[in-house]
C-alpha cells in the first residue's frame, strides 16, 4: 500500500538536494569552525556563507543579525526568556496570544510562575486572527515584549504582523513572532514586518529536525540561555552544527526558487480536498480563515466523531494526519487553539489537520476522497452523539 503523507505541519522530509549539500560536512569537511587551520577554515566558510544566505532569505540587514540554535522551540525560548532575563530589573509584562504553539505559551507560564512576570494571552475571533486594537490596548509602561505566531501550526491562519510591528515600533517594545509555519511558505521580510525577533525551524521546510535560527535585529538585548564558549559571537554557547547549518541554508534556497509554483499547485490541490470532503460529507466545518491562511493548512472538523478514530483509520488506509498539534497529539484535550477560536468542545473533537507539501499529487487528494466518507460513515454509525441526532431529526420529522 503507497503510504501517503499529508502532516506536512508537523514535519517534512530532507529535501535531496538538501541531502546531497549536507552531506560532504558529514565525511569530507569536518573541522571545527573555531579551529584556526585549514579545516576550520573551511567549515567557518560554509557556516558564514549559509549565515548570508538566510539573512538575505529573510530580509535581514546584515548577517550577523542570523543565530543558529537546535530548533523552533530553542528559538522561542531564547527570544521569550532572552528578553526577559535582559529586563530583569524591570516588573516585565509580556504580551502574546492564546492561539500560540506551546512553545510559545511554556516559556511565558515559566517565566509567570518562577518570576512572576504578568502575561496576557490576547484572544482570537473565530477565524484565529488577534485584533491589533488589543495589542495596543495591552500595552502597559511594564511591557517588554510582544511575541505573536505568524501562521498557526493548527489551522493556518496569517496574523496582521505587519501591523502589529507598526505598533510595537511606535510603542518601542520589542517584537517577537515565531515563524516556523511561515518559512518556505511565503516571503518573509523582517524589516517591511517590523519585527526585532523571528524564529525559524529546518524541519518545516525540508532541511532536517535540530536546526533552527532566531533573527535577532542589530541592537536587541538578549541574555543568552547558554553558556560556554564566544559562539555566535556570545549569543549561543556550543560548536555550530555544521552540516545541518548548510542544509537549512540551502533548504531557504530551494524554497525562494520553488515558492511561486509550488503555492500555486499546492493550494489548488487543498481546494480540491476542501470542496471534496465539504461536499461529500455532510456535518463538516473548516476551521480558520477562508483567506488568510498557508495555502498548504486545512482544519476541519467532522461533527458527531473523534478526531482520534479518523486518524487511526486513515492511518490504516496508508494516511498520515494529524489532530490539533503534533506535539500534543496523545491527548484527547481539545486544541487550545480551536477552543480560542470559540468552536465548540464536540467539533474540536473532531477535527482533523490535513498539511500537503512537495509529495501531495492529485491521485493522493482522489484517494482521501474516496476513502474518507466512508470511514466518517462507519464511525459515526457507531458514534452515540450521532444517534442522538438521528433520533433528534426523527423527533422532529
Ligand atoms: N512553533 C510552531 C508554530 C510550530 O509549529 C512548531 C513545531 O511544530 C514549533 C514552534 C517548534 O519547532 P521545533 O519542532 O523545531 O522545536
Amino acid at each position: 500500500m503507497k503510504k501517503i503523507y499529508l502532516d506536512y505541519n508537523a514535519t517534512t522530509p530532507v529535501h535531496p538536494e538538501v541531502l546531497d549539500a549536507m552531506l560532504p560536512y558529514f565525511r569530507d569537511i569536518y573541522g571545527n569552525p573555531s579551529s584556526v587551520h585549514s579545516f576550520g577554515q573551511k567549515t567557518r566558510k560554509a557556516v558564514e556563507d549559509a549565515r548570508e544566505k538566510i539573512a538575505k532569505f529573510l530580509g535581514a540587514e546584515n548577517p550577523s543579525e542570523i543565530v543558529f540554535t537546535s530548533c523552533g522551540t530553542e528559538s522561542n525560548n531564547f527570544a521569550i526568556k532572552g528578553i526577559t532575563f535582559a529586563n530583569k530589573d524591570k516588573n516585565c509584562h509580556i504580551i502574546t496570544s492564546a492561539i500560540e504553539h506551546h512553545a510559545v505559551l511554556e516559556p511565558c507560564e515559566y517565566l509567570s510562575k518562577k518570576f512572576g512576570v504578568d502575561v496576557t494571552y490576547l484572544p482570537v475571533d473565530k477565524y484565529g486572527i488577534v485584533n491589533p486594537d488589543d495589542v495596543k490596548k495591552s500595552i502597559t509602561e511594564k511591557t517588554i515584549l510582544i511575541s505573536i505566531m505568524y501562521a498557526n501550526n493548527e489551522v493556518g491562519t496569517i496574523q496582521p504582523i505587519e501591523e502589529i510591528g507598526k505598533i510595537a515600533k511606535e510603542k518601542n517594545i520589542i517584537f517577537h513572532t515565531d515563524a516556523v509555519q511561515t518559512a518556505g511558505k511565503i516571503p518573509i521580510d523582517v524589516q517591511k514586518l517590523g519585527v526585532d525577533l523571528l524564529s525559524i525551524s529546518g524541519h518545516k521546510l525540508y532541511a532536517p529536525k535540530g536546526i533552527g535560527v532566531l533573527y535577532i535585529k542589530k541592537g536587541t538585548k538578549l541574555h543568552p540561555l547558554l553558556h560556554g564558549g564566544s559562539h555566535e559571537k556570545n549569543r549561543r554557547a556550543g560548536t555550530e552544527n555544521v552540516s545541518y547549518i548548510v542544509g537549512l541554508a540551502k533548504a531557504c534556497e530551494i524554497a525562494e526558487r520553488d515558492m511561486d509554483n509550488e503555492s500555486k499547485r499546492i493550494l489548488a490541490l487543498r481546494q480540491k480536498l476542501e470542496k471534496g470532503i465539504l461536499g461529500k460529507i455532510e456535518y463538516t466545518q473548516i476551521n480558520g480563515h477562508p483567506e488568510k491562511r498557508i495555502y498548504n493548512t486545512a482544519n476541519i472538523s467532522f461533527n458527531y466523531v473523534e478526531g482520534e478514530g479518523i486518524l487511526m483509520s486513515l492511518d490504516m488506509e496508508g494516511f498520515a494526519v494529524s489532530t490539533g498539534s503534533a506535539c500534543t497529539s496523545g491527548s484527547l484535550e481539545p486544541s487550545h487553539v480551536l477552543s480560542a477560536m470559540g468552536v465548540p468542545p464536540e467539533n474540536a473533537q473532531g477535527s482533523v489537520r490535513f498539511s500537503l507539501g512537495h509529495y501531495t499529487t492529485e491521485k493522493d487528494i482522489d484517494k482521501l476522497l474516496k476513502v474518507l466518507p466512508k470511514i466518517i460513515e462507519r464511525l459515526r454509525s457507531m458514534s452515540p452523539l450521532w444517534e442522538d441526532r438521528i433520533k433528534a431529526i426523527k423527533n422532529v420529522k
